[in-house]
């Protein structure tokens, strides 16, 4: 059970992800903790990435595709995985085939949760923290606070973070369609998309899923 999370932010890949580690027990690999940790423990991948974020640029794909060839060949991920925010684009498509190949494995299913980007930018724009407690979260249509923009648990004032502003929300969405996008029709000709309607509740997107998923074990078994 390979499995790849593919879908633009907002979606709700996360809160997916977190539910099908659950359900299925998979590793759940998503390439910021990756970065997170190697850096942190200081290995030579980590070395090298720390010198490009150190110097405010991005960390290469080369570098990337190094940290996760290494994890997926770890001894948890040995009866599969969930890849969150990797592959980002067809170059680290073609690298993780490639690793996987070299494992003697090959990629089980490419999930894809879609949802139009104006639902995407009211549901992420929409967002609001609390400055005292940053896990204080509400949405001023989905989750309202009681008071506008005070905090319902502590009456700190609510802020919107830079990264949800409706700017930085539509950059990250054009990066997306220019970057990303494209590895939709490349797993469909590989067989091996399946789709997902990110515009329904989560309980209802995790149902379908699960049941996706359910069916794909069932498979690769017989
Ligand atoms: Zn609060």
């Amino acid at each position: 059970m390979n499995l790849i999370l593919l879908g633009p932010p907002g979606a709700g890949k996360g809160t997916q992800a977190e539910r099908l580690r659950e359900d299925f027990g998979l590793p759940l690999i998503s390439t910021g903790d990756i970065l997170r940790s190697q850096v942190a423990e200081g290995t030579e991948l980590g070395h090298e990435a720390k010198r490009y974020m150190d110097a405010g640029e991005l960390v290469p794909d080369k570098v990337i595709v190094g940290m996760i060839t290494e994890r997926v060949g770890q001894g948890d991920a040995r009866d599969g995985f969930l890849l969150d925010g990797f592959p980002r684009n067809i170059e680290q498509a073609d690298a993780l085939g490639e690793a996987l190949t070299g494992l003697d494995r090959r990629l089980t299913a490419a999930m894809l949760i879609e949802a139009p980007d104006d639902e995407l930018v009211r549901r992420l724009a929409g967002r609001r923290v609390c400055v005292k407690n940053p896990s204080h979260i509400y949405h001023v249509e989905l989750d309202p606070p009681k008071h506008d923009g005070v905090c319902d648990q502590d009456g700190s004032r609510l802020i919107q973070r830079d990264d949800d502003s409706e700017e930085t929300i539509r950059r990250r969405l054009e990066v997306y369609h220019s970057q990303t996008e494209p590895l939709i029709d490349y797993y469909d000709r590989a067989g091996l998309l399946r789709r997902f309607d990110g515009r329904r509740n989560p309980d209802e997107v995790h149902t379908h899923i699960r049941a996706t998923v359910a069916t794909l074990r069932l498979e690769e078994e017989l």
